[in-house]
């Protein structure tokens, strides 16, 4: 039985974290000479549904299509070109994604897969979207299933590794936990298959040059990345308030064997997820527009509330969904600052409407918000008192 699911009331090292991003290697999930490895893949959700049962979101980042679809068509182990990997992912992710429909599916869980390119992490408007689908899934008791859309990608446009990838991914839904499954088990002090006294870091507090020092470079057969990767997705993930784990995935119930203690190094967070995605709207892009609210709306952005249209009076600004706004006071000072929901045209035409009216302006149903609260940070404080609209 699967000791993730902590059924005795222990707490354990899971015990803390609410959505957790796990990243599957592929060489965890495909064997080269018989393909899929069924009964592993069974028993990951095993404890999947374990998480599940404990009230903890999961979304799975699954390497193993192009791994699978050699298998499938039969190219055996010698270096492909671009066309054939592509292939060869295109065929593999077909029966990735029904593998994990079903071995989700018989422990009671629904699932949806998303395959994402560089542009959908990196893209202020895309990132909105692909964060959307997944916080959906989320909301909906389903499991996302993600890999990088091998299919048309080409090198310069996409990430080629999932560890990057998943810390993206961890980043931009604020996983608070990411777990890198894979064929070693943490961090060695030096690379561990030439020194046999190599010594694993069970804890690192920062990714120092040191830290740095000791990723050999230790990409297997089938996987792309190797520590380097898992390093820079140390850095994207524990700077985005999530904290990484990197640990040995070869067992069966792989998540149960780190939940009971197993070896690990762990990847301290440098804020929470909310403090560091806060930190960066309120610090890192120059606001490309401003809107101005109305002091209705100033009160209930003080509150804690999201902007609705209803409280705009004006916009000013060349914006698209996405980007970083400035909010202003009636009185014309910054009060807050957020990632708009809106292009600028659709803005200036939603500006002073009630929800229930946008959708016969903009021709499609209005997402609730112009800045989601989750979105937005506030900056200011104000002395009077307002009324809520
Ligand atoms: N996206 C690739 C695949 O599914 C795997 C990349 C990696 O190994 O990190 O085959």
């Amino acid at each position: 039985m699967s000791t993730a699911a902590n059924s005795s009331g222990r707490s354990s090292f899971l015990t803390p974290y609410k959505r957790i991003t796990v990243k599957i290697g592929s060489s965890l999930l495909v064997d080269p000479s018989t393909g899929l490895k069924q009964e592993w893949l069974s028993s990951l959700a095993d404890d999947i549904a374990a998480l599940a049962a404990q009230k903890k979101e999961i979304l799975v980042v699954s390497s193993g299509a192009i791994a699978l679809g050699r298998t499938i068509l039969g190219l055996g182990s010698r270096a492909l070109r671009l066309e054939e990997s592509q292939a060869a992912a295109s065929a593999g992710q077909i029966a990735l994604a029904s593998a994990w429909s079903a071995a989700l599916g018989a422990v009671g869980l629904k699932s949806g897969q998303i395959l994402v390119t560089l542009g959908d992490t990196e893209e202020r408007r895309r990132y909105l979207n692909a964060r959307a689908t997944m916080a959906t899934l989320l909301k909906l008791g389903a499991v996302p299933v993600i890999n990088e859309n091998d299919t048309t990608a080409t090198s310069e446009i996409r990430y080629g590794d999932n560890d990057r990838l998943a810390a993206r991914v961890a980043a931009m839904i604020g996983s608070d936990l990411l777990v890198l499954l894979s064929d070693v088990d943490g961090l060695y002090d030096r690379p561990p298959g030439e020194n046999t006294d190599a010594r694993l870091i069970p804890v690192v507090d920062r990714i120092t040059p040191e830290i740095e020092a000791m990723a050999g470079d230790a990409a297997s057969g089938l996987s792309r990345g190797g520590m380097k990767t898992k390093l820079e997705a140390a850095r994207i993930a524990t700077t985005s308030g999530a904290t990484m784990v990197i640990a040995l995935g070869t067992r069966k119930n792989p998540l149960s064997a780190i939940a009971g203690n197993g070896t690990k190094t762990l990847f301290k967070a440098s804020a929470s997820p909310v403090r560091a995605y806060k930190t960066w709207i309120a610090g890192n892009l120059e606001p490309a527009g401003q809107i101005t609210i109305d002091q209705g709306a100033e009160g209930a952005l003080l509150r804690g509330k999201s902007l609705l249209a209803v409280g705009i009076t004006t916009i000013k600004g060349r914006f698209v969904r996405g980007d970083t706004v400035a909010v202003l006071s009636p009185a014309g000072k910054e009060i807050a600052r957020g990632l708009v929901a809106y292009d600028a045209a659709d803005a200036v035409k939603i500006a002073g409407l009630k929800s229930t009216q946008i959708e016969s302006v903009l021709g499609y149903e209005a997402r609730a918000a112009v800045i989601h609260r989750d979105d937005m940070v506030v900056v200011g404080t104000r002395t009077e008192t307002a009324t809520d609209s």
